[in-house]
């Protein structure tokens, strides 16, 4: 007998016609990956997805649930029998472990599917919210309680506090493939777990520049990529060594070009890798106006040197925004920590800042640097990272 139920809500998905069920195929698919060594039950049934199983295998399931891409919320509940004695049971005991979490005002929501059942959803709350009240456990509040008891009479009867909030958007795995640019700061994480949520699933590029950035840079990005694999299920990474093609940028490119001769050289290499591995677009972490290189006369020469569609989600995000998203996905500790990308290595001190497209592409040209560019992709190295629970 199973004594642990989750009730997941599902995200966008739920907006698809006819093609609904290859998007919900995708997101139990997804469910079972990351539950794949327990043995819970996943079923679909109604708009709503039921994970069921032993109590010992709940931190998996929360884990799981917090990571899924594809869901609104979720919340585990109480099964009880369909009558009134138990429904009241089980509220009066949602009430109390609330109340020992802090809790001090409550209000039930009813909802009966089956209409077989003999009171009414106005009923049942008053009802249920009647020994909560007896015992002064909690105050109604209709308006704004800190506990929302969620009463549903369906196939079964499930008693449920507040829900929790999930990373909602499109199951992974449904809007095709991308290559994200992945640096050890702030933004690309976030960029990449953006795509993430429009179903993209997701290879990642890092270019490194030993020893004019350290290992510990290049560990640092190994472990975003990490964090981004819980939510793109499998997250597959390349490291592409550019300190050749930075050394040719130092010779030969002007300083002020020095940033954007990168960028460009950056985007030919991602794009190649983005063919061998049948991706159809690059991601970056650009925000407009962020830094230099990030002023739209900027943007447009990075973009000129790719050859498949780049995509920024970023675009029009403030750091603010930004850093919230990177902190709730849990990539912002490690992408402060202070090693430095091969980008502010190699800065200038006035870089240009608005850069033509004439100029971009004669200066790149000049640095004649297709083949260290080849040879850089031939010889990178690849990491894979898949999910995992952190027992830590
Ligand atoms: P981030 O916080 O993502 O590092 P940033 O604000 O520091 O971004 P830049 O350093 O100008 O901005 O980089 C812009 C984008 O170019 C990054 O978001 C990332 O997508 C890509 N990028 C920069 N450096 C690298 C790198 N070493 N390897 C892979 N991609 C990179
Ligand atoms: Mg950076």
């Amino acid at each position: 007998m199973a004594d642990c139920i989750y009730l997941v809500k599902l995200g966008e998905l739920t907006l698809k016609g006819t093609n609904i069920r290859l998007f919900e195929k995708k997101l139990i698919d997804n469910t079972k990956t990351y539950l794949k060594h327990t043995k819970v039950r996943i079923a679909l049934r109604a708009g709503r997805m039921y994970i069921e199983g032993d109590e010992t295998y709940a931190e998996d399931i929360e884990y799981a649930l917090k990571h899924l891409i594809g869901i609104s919320g979720w919340a585990r509940a109480r099964i009880c029998e369909k009558n009134i004695d138990a429904v009241k049971k089980a509220v009066f005991e949602e009430a109390r472990a609330a109340k020992e979490a802090g809790v001090k005002t409550f209000k039930i929501e009813a909802r009966r599917s089956d209409k077989n059942f003999p009171l009414t959803s106005y009923e049942i709350c008053r009802e249920a919210a009647s020994p909560v009240c007896d015992a002064q456990l909690l105050d109604v509040d209709v308006h704004r309680p800190d506990l929302t008891v969620h009463v549903e009479v369906r196939e079964r009867c499930f008693v449920y506090g507040n829900a929790h909030k999930a990373n909602r958007g499109l199951p992974v795995g449904t809007g095709g493939k991308g290559l994200l640019l992945l640096s050890g700061g702030i933004d690309s994480p976030v960029a990449g777990y953006r795509m993430l949520r429009r179903g993209m699933s997701m290879e990642a590029v890092y270019f490194h520049a030993y020893p004019y950035t350290s290992d510990e840079a290049k560990k640092k990005t190994e472990d975003l990529a990490a964090v981004l694999a819980r939510y793109a299920l499998f997250m597959r990474m390349h490291i592409v060594s550019f300190t050749e093609v930075q050394m040719r940028i130092k010779q030969a490119g002007p300083e002020n070009w020095s940033t954007m001769l990168l960028r460009m050289c950056m985007m030919k290499a991602a794009s190649a890798i983005a063919r061998k591995v049948r991706a159809s677009c690059l991601i970056s972490g650009e925000s407009l106006g962020q830094v230099a290189s990030q002023t739209i006369e900027n943007l447009s020469v990075t973009e000129s040197a790719g050859d498949i569609p780049l995509l920024r989600p970023l675009i029009g995000m403030d750091k603010e925004e930004i850093t919230e998203t990177a902190v709730a996905i849990g990539t912002y500790e490690t992408s402060i920590l202070p090693y430095e990308d091969c980008c502010v290595l190699f800065a200038p001190k006035h870089p240009v800042l608005r850069g033509t497209l004439e100029e971009a592409r004669l200066l790149y040209e000049k640095l004649d640097c297709a083949s260290l560019i080849e040879k850089a992709v031939s010889e990178r190295e690849v990491k894979t990272f898949s999910v995992q629970r952190d027992k830590n």
